[in-house]
């Protein structure tokens, strides 16, 4: 199977060359036939599915004849960074072509979005508030919209846009296609995709499981010894590009620092930071200057990182569906990963919902040499409470000199049978 079969326009093809694709991933293969021929769709699909082609290459189709000037799609996505990630592959697959596209989303100043728009564009790709901001003082017409896409509708469902999205609808023509996708389809997003499509075709790519090419790992461990097993873990993995996930901003900021004065080249991307920073970090991570990347849930939406050979949870994710997507990074495509998560007691009820999800048990494995008597020792020493700066270097170093006399109960392969 190739691109040949939907007959695109040649310009397109040249834009799928220029980004190497050769075949068309499983959601491009059920959806692009389907949105040429301009039914509505409702998509199930997680990131790293090769779904922003499925929707971007037929939308570039339909834009290469017609009138140009005019928004005659509308993407809208929950982050900036997918807006963006969502816009840089219309940019990039659409080259060869005179279609344009504009990002929309708040955090950075209008001007720059209103000159655009004034300038003409054929796709926008936005984000719910700054786009009702912008369509308010009429700096956007909608009135012209051929094509709607609402991507990850359940993220923005889940971040409180959805007062938003029936707003924005009010805006586009009623006659209109409409593609939905969403990672996963719980009752209340079905009801809403149910309102808003008209006799849809409904694409699903996988059971809304974690990527396949991934492998998982549990790191049981204290909370207190979270850092040193990092740092001893990064020591004695092989790794590539490493994103890490913290459960708060302070967490990332703190712990991309702490990275940091270690000599690795490291990034933090945590929403306290401004669109600018954030965006640095994203490209410096994806150009090489960075080797890891620290990040939270809500900033790392959209990261479209190739080649992160390992996701690391320092901190649990709070759902299931959060797991899903930060595993998403790693193993993208056709591309395998690993993902390893530190987990603590409390998290065991979320790691069974998982494997129910994953169909299968995690191993839990204990990282080989490291002194996990570590938190033996801090309960004894929370007395005199030494700095936490101090504690993590001393069981560094115990632990890069001397981990042959701390012998680790662990079974034969490494892996520890509970957490
Ligand atoms: P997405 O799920 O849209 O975020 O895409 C994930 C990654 O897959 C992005 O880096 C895309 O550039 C890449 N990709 C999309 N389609 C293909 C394809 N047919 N072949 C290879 N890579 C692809």
């Amino acid at each position: 199977m190739n691109f040949e079969q939907f007959s695109l326009d040649p310009r397109i093809n040249a834009g799928i060359k220029a980004l190497g694709y050769t075949t068309p991933t499983p959601i491009q293969q059920q959806a692009i036939g389907v949105v040429l021929e301009g039914r509505d769709v409702l998509g199930t699909a997680q990131t790293g599915t090769g779904k922003t082609a499925a929707f971007v290459l037929p939308i570039l189709q339909r834009l290469t004849t017609g009138p140009l000037g005019h928004v005659r799609a509308l993407i809208v996505a929950p982050t900036r960074e997918l807006a963006e990630q969502i816009r840089q592959a219309s940019v990039d697959l659409g080259q060869k072509t005179r279609v344009r596209s504009v990002a929309v989303y708040g955090g950075v100043s209008r001007g720059r979005q209103v000159e655009a728009l004034r300038r003409g564009t054929e796709i926008v790709v936005a984000c719910p508030g700054r786009l009702l901001d912008l369509a308010g003082d009429r700096s956007i017409d909608l009135s012209h919209v051929e094509v709607l896409v609402l991507d990850e509708a359940d993220r923005m469902c889940d971040m409180g846009f959805l007062p938003d999205i029936r707003r924005i609808l009010k805006l586009v023509p009623a006659r209109r296609q409409t593609l939905f996708f969403s990672a996963t389809m719980p009752e209340g997003i079905r009801d809403l995709a149910d309102s808003i499509l008209k006799d849809p075709v409904t694409v699903q790519i996988g059971a809304i499981a974690p990527a396949k090419t991934v492998s998982h790992t549990l790191y049981p461990v204290s909370q207190g010894l979270k850092k040193t097993l990092l740092l001893a873990t990064l020591e004695q993995t092989a790794t590539g590009r490493v994103l890490i996930f913290t459960r708060t901003k302070y967490r990332a900021r703190n712990l991309a620092r702490d990275l940091g004065k270690r000599r690795y080249r490291v990034a933090a991307l945590q929403g306290n930071m401004s669109q600018n920073r954030r965006q640095q970090s994203i490209n410096g991570f994806r150009d090489g200057k960075y080797d890891i990347l620290v990040a939270t849930d809500v900033a790392s939406r959209g990261i479209d990182v190739s080649d992160i050979s390992h996701v690391i949870n320092f901190d649990m994710p709070d759902t299931v569906d959060a797991y899903t997507h930060r595993i998403g990074r790693t193993g993208r495509v056709y591309k395998t990963g690993e993902a390893f998560t530190f987990v603590t007691h409390g998290d065991e009820p979320l790691v069974r919902q998982i494997e129910k999800v994953l169909g299968k048990q995690i191993e839990r494995r204990r990282l080989p040499g490291f002194n996990y008597g570590g938190l033996a020792q801090e309960r004894q020493s929370r007395g005199n409470r030494p700095n936490h700066a101090q504690k993590t270097r001393s069981n560094h170093k115990h632990n890069r000199h001397h981990s042959s006399r701390y012998p680790q109960r662990q079974n034969p392969k490494n892996t520890a049978g509970s957490v």
